[in-house]
């Protein structure tokens, strides 16, 4: 049988019961939105951080973009931010009305070189978006003097790193406001959609809860345009609830395989052949992928395919390369360790419910694969 590089199923066996006791929970509550289990999870998610506040949106996308939009960000702004990201972030930036604009990765961890932030700032700057990508967070001391010298927002994409500190600090509590995805393969994922926004700042929180909500103060008055729809369903919350008991243990799962593959892989990492996830200083790591390089990545994959293991990219395509971003102007050559990355990165499968022998079978088929180069 062909491996999965993500699966949910022998999570959902484990915890079928809970998890449809919550379903039970919000059927029987008598109020099926915006209810108590939206309410008990932002304040959950809110303690888990120790900031003030959360608001549960309905996708990270959102997140991302209500977050900018409650800062200020809006139509002639620019965001400084990365293309090696999954699109969504763009997405994001682009639905505010602003404009994106990228700086590059380092080689070591792919992610945002904030040496070239400063010079990327204009008057038009209004935010800085750093997204902790692939489980691990971007150097945030650089950006926050940045940030500082030019009076920018800070908004982190968490998307792909719930749970992750850097320098003891948890992923989220380091911007104005931090932008959360729950999409089912994420560190701490629903079952279906959904988003938060975790901030220390009141009135920001206040502009979250108006814009998810149509704009509207109180109901069926509007005091903001434009507004949104993009509330967090009260089924997923409950189930998010749930879950985030269980968040540490899932980040411990994770590391726990990707320590099994550093063991079992190891010997094959050379500096001009494959090249393992490098966790950069100050950052503990929770593994949303496990990316892995080689300059023959197209090679393995198809042959790993006759082991009947599958792989994933993450990402095949740079932002700035793709069609649908082609009037933000980034010629391909602009980001060199983005596109050279994009290459030769590969991800093995990871996450927390990953049989052991198939953990076992992706790392003897890598030896097998690799060991015939
Ligand atoms: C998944 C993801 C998003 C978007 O989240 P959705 O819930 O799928 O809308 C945004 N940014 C990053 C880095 C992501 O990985």
């Amino acid at each position: 049988m062909t491996t999965h590089v993500w699966d949910y199923l022998p999570e959902y066996e484990k915890e079928r019961a809970d998890l449809l006791d919550a379903v039970e929970t919000v059927f029987s509550s008598g109020q099926l939105v915006l209810g108590k289990s939206v309410r008990g999870f932002e304040e959950d998610f809110a303690a888990y951080h120790g900031v003030r506040h959360c608001t549960g949106v309905d996708n990270g996308t959102n997140a991302v973009k209500l977050a900018l939009q409650a800062l200020g960000v809006g139509p002639g702004d620019e965001v400084i931010t990365v293309s090696n990201t999954a699109a969504p972030t763009v997405v994001a930036i682009e639905g505010t009305g602003a404009r994106a604009v990228f700086v590059d990765v380092h080689e070591a961890d792919y992610l945002m070189d904030t040496a070239q932030v400063e010079a990327a700032v204009t008057p038009r700057t209004k935010a800085l978006l750093p997204v902790h990508l692939y489980g691990q967070c971007v150097d945030m001391a650089p950006l926050e003097a940045i940030a500082a010298r030019h009076g920018l927002a800070i908004v982190e994409d968490c998307a792909q790193a719930h749970g992750a500190r850097h320098h003891g600090r948890l992923s989220g509590t380091m911007g104005d406001a931090a932008a959360f995805s729950f999409y089912p393969t994420k560190v701490l994922g629903a079952y279906g959609d959904g988003g938060a926004v975790v901030t220390d700042d009141d009135a920001t929180d206040a502009a979250l809860r108006r814009l998810r909500y149509y704009g509207m103060e109180k109901t069926y008055y509007v005091v903001r345009s434009p507004g949104h729809n993009s509330r967090l369903d009260e089924v997923q919350a409950e189930i998010l609830r749930r879950k985030l008991t269980r968040l540490d243990t899932y980040v411990e799962g994770r590391r726990e395989i990707a320590r099994r593959y550093e063991e079992g892989l190891g010997d094959l990492v050379a500096p001009d052949g494959l090249r393992l996830p490098v966790t950069s200083p100050g950052n503990e790591h929770v593994y949303y992928v496990y990316v892995v390089r080689h300059p023959r990545r197209d090679e393995i994959i198809e042959r790993l395919k006759r082991h009947d293991i599958a792989l994933n990219i993450s990402y095949p395509w740079p932002v700035h390369t793709m069609t649908g971003f082609a009037h933000l102007g980034y010629a391909t050559g602009s980001l060199p360790v983005t596109e050279a990355a994009a290459a030769e990165i590969f991800s093995l499968p990871m996450y927390p419910s990953l049989p052991v022998d198939v953990q076992d079978r992706v790392i003897s088929a890598l030896q097998d694969v690799i060991g015939e180069f």
